[in-house]
């Protein structure tokens, strides 16, 4: 196809000339047969599938559903932010094409410099955020063709940057995170692209320690139910907020114990605290226990917790 575009581009730019039309004339009316006969490379085969594709986009018809619907597939697939119908042959070249005959058409029109109008609504073909689209990232790197298959294989519905990242820190998040946001299992291997990705997007300070000087939890304290074992947080000695999970509650439900868990080196990862400045004692099994009054801890929403 590139050596076709090679040779073509210059014919209808030569053609243009002697017909002594602008050369920024659409290529079609070339191929009108009362101006000259001009059968160029693959054209018996194409205009046939090109006029049919652009009168069949316009027309309003099922046929249009059906092909408007195959080349939105298309775009979404790729995870492409700006409708298909602005892409320029260099960026249509990265994709492929197989099982789409209507996105596979529009390429070739592409790759032969024929134009076409699309008259329907072209703001509903693009993807909305502020953010850099992930396509673009991967576009400019040289190992981009086996990003963009691992980009295609992993059907979500991810496009920006801002869809990966924690809003506050702009760290990136786990995929694990990622996915079940989007309502998706959390299981399943980390795909190429990501792994990619995580080793591109500049590391930021992450600060663990957020200090607190009042105690004002936006969620109730511990439940008085003995049979809940649930996720807290709380402030420890130097007032930095702390996440531990409850192991007992005294009979009059004003202090309880929890297992401490500490923060690692990574963003979002916990382990279990095998000892601190803030320690009442270690369990038997060697973990970090800490008895504090039910009032400086609150409870840890359920929905930001794996
Ligand atoms: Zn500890």
């Amino acid at each position: 196809m590139i050596i076709t575009r090679s040779l073509y581009t210059p014919m209808t730019k030569v053609t243009k000339q002697l017909l002594q039309i602008p050369g920024t004339a659409r290529t079609n009316i070339l191929t009108h047969p009362g101006i000259l006969g001009f059968i160029t490379l693959e054209q018996n085969q194409l205009v046939h599938h090109f006029t049919e594709f652009t009168i069949r986009i316009n027309e309003n018809s099922i046929a249009t559903n059906t092909m408007l619907i195959r080349l939105r597939n298309f775009q979404l697939s790729n995870g492409i932010t700006n409708p298909v119908w602005n892409l320029d042959y260099d960026q249509l070249s990265n994709f492929s094409y197989r099982n789409n005959l209507s996105a596979s058409i529009l390429y070739r029109m592409r790759t032969l410099d024929f134009n076409f109008t699309y008259n329907g609504d072209g703001s509903s073909w693009s993807i909305p955020g502020a953010s850099q689209s992930l396509l673009t990232m991967i576009l400019q790197s040289n190992m981009k063709q086996k990003l963009l298959a691992s980009f295609r294989n992993s059907s979500l519905p991810i496009y920006r940057l801002e869809q990966c990242v924690d809003n506050i820190h702009a760290q990136l998040l786990p995929w694990p995170i990622i996915k079940s946001s989007l309502g998706r299992s959390k299981k399943g291997r980390t795909p190429f692209w990501f792994n990619w990705l995580s080793s591109q997007h500049a590391p930021q300070t992450y600060d663990h320690n957020i200090i607190r000087r009042l105690w004002v939890p936006t969620t109730p304290m511990p439940s008085t139910d003995r049979r809940k074992k649930e996720w807290l947080y709380f402030l420890n000695n130097n007032k930095e907020l702390s996440i531990g999970r409850l192991t007992s509650r005294s009979t009059n439900n004003t202090t309880i114990v929890l297992t401490h868990w500490s923060a690692t080196s990574h963003p979002f990862e916990y382990m279990t605290c095998t000892g601190c400045t803030n320690k009442s004692w270690l369990s038997s099994n060697g973990i970090c226990q800490i008895q504090l009054p039910c009032s400086r801890s609150a409870v840890l929403p359920d929905e930001s917790f794996i």
